[in-house]
C-alpha cells in the first residue's frame, strides 16, 4: 500500500507531464473504483489546464483551470503510469491498454497518464478547488507531518491523556495525516520507544524527540523516491514504488541494526498490523 513518501514520489513524477499542461482528452473506462466517479468526469477533465499538483496526506490534488480539483487516491494497489513522454533517458511508447486501466488522460504535448488499479480500492473525485479542504476525505485529516502545524507542543497536547499504544496514536489520521505502518515502525525504533507504550506515558523529552524523527524518516524516504524517479526503475513508466531500506520494518528475526545491540528484531500484531521492534533498544 503506498504511504506518504510513495504518494509524494508519484506527485513529483506526474508534475513535469501534467502541471501547466492541458488535458487534451480524458477517457474513463468504468463507473467508479472504491466509490462511483463524479458525473461526467471525462467531460469535466477534457480541455482544462492543470494549474498545479499538490499533495494532502496520501491524496494528490490536481488544481484545474475549471475551478475544480481532481482528487486522486491510489488505494491499495493503484498505479500511475506515464507513456509517450521523455522521462530522463527513456522514451516510453504508449502500451496497449491493459485490463485495469481505468482512467486515461492524454495531455497536450503527447504524454499519457494512466490510472491502473487491479484491486479497485483507489478513488478519483472532482471537487471545487476553493473548498477542497472541506471534502469529507480531507476534512478529517490532522496536520501534515512535514508542515509547521505539526510540532512538539501540538503532539504533546494530542498524546496527553491518551491511553492507546503510541503506535496506534501515530497511525491515527486525525492526529497526524499520512503516517503509515512502515514509517511509524521506523520512527519508534529510532526514538527507542516500544510500540506498545501507552501514549500518555511518554515523557516530554520523548514526545519532542518524535517530531524531528518523523520528519527525518519521511524526508529520507521521499529522497529515496526522488532517486527512483531518476534511475532505471522508471524505465517502465510506473511511478512511486521504490526500493527503500528499512532499519526495523520487515526484519523479524534479524539482528538489530543498532551497533552494540545483540538482540533480534521482534514482531507483534497491533490493531491487525505488524509492528517490528527491538525489545532491547525500545522501551
Ligand atoms: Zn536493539
Amino acid at each position: 500500500m503506498p504511504e506518504l513518501p510513495e504518494v509524494e514520489t508519484v506527485r513529483r513524477g506526474l508534475e513535469p507531464v501534467m502541471a501547466g499542461r492541458v488535458i487534451a482528452h480524458a477517457q474513463v473506462n468504468r463507473a467508479g473504483l472504491r466509490w462511483p466517479f463524479p458525473p461526467q468526469m471525462a467531460e469535466r477533465l477534457t480541455g482544462v489546464q492543470v494549474l498545479a499538483l499538490r499533495r494532502r496526506s496520501k491524496y494528490i490534488l490536481a488544481d484545474l483551470s475549471s475551478g475544480e480539483s481532481l482528487l486522486i487516491h491510489l488505494g491499495m494497489s493503484g498505479r500511475m503510469l506515464i507513456s509517450g513522454a521523455q522521462l530522463g533517458d527513456f522514451h516510453h511508447d504508449h502500451p496497449a491498454p491493459a485490463k485495469h486501466d481505468h482512467v486515461v488522460l492524454d495531455m497536450e504535448g503527447g504524454a499519457r497518464v494512466t490510472f491502473n488499479d487491479a484491486r479497485r480500492f483507489g478513488a478519483m473525485d472532482l471537487l471545487p478547488t476553493a473548498g477542497a479542504e472541506a471534502h469529507p476525505l480531507l476534512a478529517v485529516l490532522g496536520p501534515e507531518p512535514l508542515g509547521n502545524a505539526f510540532d512538539a507542543p501540538y503532539l504533546a497536547a494530542r498524546l496527553a491523556g491518551r491511553n492507546t499504544p503510541i503506535k496506534t496514536a501515530l497511525l491515527d489520521q486525525h492526529l497526524v495525516a499520512g503516517l503509515g505502518n512502515i514509517y511509524v515502525c521506523e520512527v519508534l525504533y529510532r526514538a527507542g520507544i516500544h510500540p506498545e507504550r501507552r501514549a500518555l506515558s511518554l515523557s516530554a523529552d520523548e514526545t519532542a524527540r518524535l517530531v524531528p524523527l518523523i520528519r527525518d524518516v519521511l524526508a529520507e524516504a521521499i529522497e529515496a523516491g526522488g532517486s527512483s524517479l531518476r534511475d532505471y526503475r522508471q524505465a517502465d513508466g510506473e511511478l512511486g514504488y521504490f526500493q527503500h531500506s528499512f532499519r526495523v520494518y520487515g526484519r523479524e528475526g534479524q539482528p538489530c541494526a543498532t551497533p552494540g545491540c545483540a538482540a533480534l528484531v521482534h514482531r507483534l500484531v497491533q490493531s491487525g498490523r505488524s509492528s517490528f521492534f527491538c525489545p532491547h533498544c525500545q522501551r
